[in-house]
């Protein structure tokens, strides 16, 4: 059986104040979820240090939503992996869809980043998902498989166990619309098919897959019976623990 890890992606919300007094109530609300369920919270890189002192005796982990290709030097205004590390991070978000569209990153340059976080020793959850427009043009397993095997190029079968793949379609993230289970499913699939394609059936076979874009307490059931979704990266609904813990206890 999968593990299932459901994370939260903050974005540019909560101040260094107000992630401490979320993180530590979602610390009393979830930081006993053991067993299959992973729970991951992601906060803006300056409020990182104060959700890291709240949820260190839970077992909530904390994640960075993006990190510097580059290991140290003159990069005005990047954070690296060693700082990530240090801060007491474990994951890093790499590759979400506003950051390939807003800042133009493409799958070399998440590539690039992808290899030095698992080098050092952090695990990686890698966005793919495909626009509304690039669906309606029946491009979605080209830009599926183009995203998944440029953005995770030469990681080894070893590695994969750190890594978690999430499918969030563009058209879904923070408009409300959430894809089907059905079409969900079917993308996950598509995307475990290449995973074995690339690597073997081994690790296509346990790989994560979460599934992202509008997930809610409303349909996060429905969601997660879907034999290919382990679990799901939540935005909107992870900034407030009325939405998010009903979500990470979907299953209760
Ligand atoms: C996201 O940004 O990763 C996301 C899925 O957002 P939302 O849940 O708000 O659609």
């Amino acid at each position: 059986m999968r593990k299932v890890c459901i994370a939260g992606n903050w974005k540019m919300n909560m101040t260094p104040s107000e992630g401490k007094a979320f993180a530590a109530s979602l610390a009393e609300s979830v930081g006993d979820v053991t067993g299959n369920v992973s729970v991951v919270v992601a906060p803006p890189f300056i409020t990182i240090p104060s959700v890291v002192e709240q949820v260190k005796n839970s077992n909530i982990k904390v994640a960075a939503q993006n990190m510097s290709d580059k290991e140290s030097g003159a990069f005005t205004g990047e954070v690296s992996a060693d700082m990530l590390l240090d801060a007491g991070v474990s994951i890093v978000i790499l590759g979400h869809s506003e950051r390939r569209a807003l800042y133009k990153e493409d799958d070399a340059f998440i590539n690039r980043k992808v290899l030095l976080a698992l080098e050092k020793g952090l695990d990686v959850i890698l966005c793919v998902g495909e626009t509304l427009e690039e669906r309606e043009n029946g491009q979605l397993e080209t830009v599926l498989k183009r995203q998944v095997t440029e953005g995770l190029k030469d990681v080894s079968p070893n590695d994969m166990s750190r890594v978690i793949i999430a499918y969030e379609p563009v058209w879904a993230i923070g408009t409300g619309k959430t894809a089907t289970g059905d079409d969900a499913n079917s993308a996950h699939a598509f995307i475990r098919g290449v995973v074995a394609e690339m690597l073997n059936e081994g690790v296509a076979n346990s790989v994560i897959i979460q599934y992202g874009g509008s997930v809610k307490p409303s349909n996060v059931k429905s969601l997660m019976a879907m034999e290919h979704i382990d679990g799901a990266l939540v935005g909107g609904a992870s900034l407030s623990v009325e939405n998010f813990a009903p979500i990470v206890r979907y299953n209760d």
